[in-house]
């Protein structure tokens, strides 16, 4: 880290600026393997949480990749830092008073513990869309598996680059045989136990 940099507090508290909004922060993390529904997902959510008239943002792993993290790969290290990027981004919007929903791989259990520290205690949700291999490869909504299957691309997870599982998610899914509707409200009730919303 660079010498001389010293950290400025804000006028407007953390605190403050969630209150203006009448809403709690917190970062729900979505992980799991490609296809198993992370975007879907955390869109459906997003969409539930709008209507409800809560501040929200998604960053979405695609997306991330065409701006912040343009220059990175897909090596280990290059995933490390994209997912420290993605955290640290995902801190600053939580800061701002919202509630973050961020869809990523996020294969390394170290990379997810890392982002968790960020965050005050019941702040940071971890969401393990614990859908079969089979099933997200017979999805293979992006042609991916076919490509990694055939050597096209290499360090595909689940393919021939590793996926660490979470041991103690905050919640877990199986988009196998859950809808869409079931696990958004899943989530929901999740959040409601948390008091980080009121279902309204
Ligand atoms: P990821 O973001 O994890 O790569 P996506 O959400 O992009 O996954 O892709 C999941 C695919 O599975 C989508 O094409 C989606 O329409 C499909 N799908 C089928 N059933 C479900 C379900 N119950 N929940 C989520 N996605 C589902």
């Amino acid at each position: 880290m660079a010498d001389n940099i010293v950290w400025h507090d804000h006028k407007v508290t953390r605190a403050q600026r969630a209150e203006n909004k009448n809403q709690k922060p917190c970062l729900l993390w979505f992980t799991g393997l490609s296809g198993s529904g992370k975007s879907t997902i955390a869109n459906a959510l997003d969409v539930a949480l709008h209507e409800r008239g809560y501040h929200t943002f998604l960053l979405d792993g695609d997306n991330v990749r065409h701006g912040l993290c343009k220059d990175l790969g897909f090596s280990d290290d290059d995933r490390v830092e994209n997912i420290r990027r993605i955290g640290e981004m995902s801190k600053l919007f939580a800061d701002a008073g919202l509630i973050v929903l961020s869809a990523f791989i996020s294969p390394f259990t170290s990379d997810r513990r890392l982002v968790r520290n960020l965050f005050p205690a019941g702040e940071f949700i971890e969401v393990f869309m614990d859908t079969p291999l089979d099933t997200c490869e017979q999805r293979d909504p992006k042609g991916l598996y076919q490509k990694a299957r055939s050597g096209e691309i290499s360090h595909f997870t689940g393919i021939d680059s590793p996926y660490e599982a979470p041991e103690r998610p905050e919640v877990r899914l199986d988009t196998s045989t859950m809808s869409v509707d079931e696990c958004v409200e899943s989530l929901i009730r999740f959040l409601a136990e948390q008091n980080l919303i009121t279902v309204k």
